[in-house]
């Protein structure tokens, strides 16, 4: 049984010494095997997996490799688990931990940052500067969880406190799962964006990075939102957390001029680019007013072209978003909790985790208007 020293757990919540995961073998190649069940250090728990996300990040990494790194390189054949998106119930803690308790239902921020470099004192603890590499020492404390340590797709997983977001206990453990993804939106739109109310907002594509942007942008008093998109699935899904107007890629000859149409011609406060399509980057900055601003949010294959002239003399900003930094999770959890908006519009499919293969090829091909799909360790278990 598992009783590690200093760690406080209880019978309500026993907990087996191993556990069910799946690893990263060659690119592509996931294995269903068991781990020990990870023990918690100074400020950290280990959580009950109870439900987990597929982000488009993770086929990244499970396919390429990046942004992961595993060892200081590549995460294949390394043991490593990977899934990053996710929620849980806190059943173990760490010496010392009195910031939660055993049961208490949390949603994760991906990111602990090694809390000692520039970014991390600044909050921005997802573009630590120590991503990966600790200091040379992996006991530094730093962790990214399905990028630099262990991740999501297993039962169990240890986290450092500053990552807890304690949840409603009327959400869904789906619902709780999209927590961080909204966390993501708010993070791109306030914290790195500034947008406040009144504002206009373009986003192009809807896969559930640019669906919950929509919704966090309504939340947040945004006007209008517009969504360019291909797929009319997903355009429903947009008109039904407030975008304002939707233009379908496919049956405009400009797109950049229809969205201008849409808003005085003079185009939007900020753009929020998910597509990663081949155009987008140089489309969304024409679709900006003077002196907007550019989200890049999608992790996109291939080096844009870009209309750097027009992004100069026409003042506009143009940053990248990595993850959920300044405690935006938080706040995103703040909204859901407050029922103004409904992220479990964007699940769309659940699995249960030996199926894990199965849920990324859904996701991977959008079979059955999949969007978020999620993979529960306990899907039939009682609760
Ligand atoms: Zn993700
Ligand atoms: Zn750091």
């Amino acid at each position: 049984m598992y009783s590690p020293a200093d760690v406080t757990t209880c019978s309500e919540f026993p907990i087996p010494d191993r556990m069910k995961a799946w690893v990263l073998a060659d690119p592509g190649e996931l294995k269903f095997t068991d781990k020990n069940v990870p023990v918690p250090r100074r400020a950290e728990v280990l959580l009950r997996v109870d439900a987990a996300a597929i982000c488009a990040t993770d086929l990244d990494v499970i396919y390429h490799g990046p942004p992961a790194i595993i060892q200081g390189g590549l995460p294949f054949n390394k043991n490593f688990t990977p899934g990053h998106e996710y929620m849980g119930t806190v059943v173990a803690l760490g010496p010392g931990v009195d910031e939660c308790q055993i049961g208490d239902r949390v949603a994760v921020e991906i990111h602990a940052g090694c809390g000692q470099c520039k970014r991390c004192r600044e909050g921005m603890y997802t573009s630590c500067l120590n991503y990966g590499l600790n200091y040379g020492s992996s006991d530094k404390g730093h962790r990214a969880n399905g990028f630099t340590t262990d991740g999501a797709f297993c039962e169990y997983q240890v986290n450092n406190i500053n990552t807890l977001v304690a949840i409603s206990d009327d959400m869904s453990d789906e619902e709780g799962a999209l927590v961080v993804t909204a966390g993501t939106a708010m993070y791109a739109l306030t914290e790195l964006g500034g947008l406040v109310a009144g504002e206009s907002v373009i986003v192009s594509g809807a896969g559930p990075i640019g669906l919950m942007v929509i919704a966090v942008a309504k939340a947040l008093g945004a006007q209008p939102v517009i969504l360019t998109e291909i797929r009319d699935d997903r355009m429903n899904i947009a008109r039904g957390l407030g975008a304002d107007a939707v233009v379908n890629v496919g049956k405009v000859r400009d797109v950049v001029a229809a969205v201008k149409e849409l808003n005085d011609g003079k185009g939007a406060d900020y753009v929020v680019e998910c597509s990663g399509s081949n155009t987008a980057v140089n489309d969304a900055v024409h679709m900006a007013s003077r002196g907007g601003k550019v989200c890049l949010a999608a992790f996109a294959h291939a080096p844009a072209n870009l209309d750097v002239a027009h992004v100069v003399s026409n003042n506009i900003y143009l940053y990248g978003i990595r993850g959920e930094g300044k405690s935006a999770v938080r706040r995103a959890e703040a909204l859901m909790r407050q029922k103004r908006f409904d992220a479990t519009k964007i699940h769309t499919h659940t699995f249960p985790l030996a199926e894990l293969p199965t849920a990324i090829r859904y996701a991977k091909d959008r079979i059955d208007g999949a969007i978020k799909v999620v993979v529960k360790p306990r899907l039939n278990a009682p609760s």
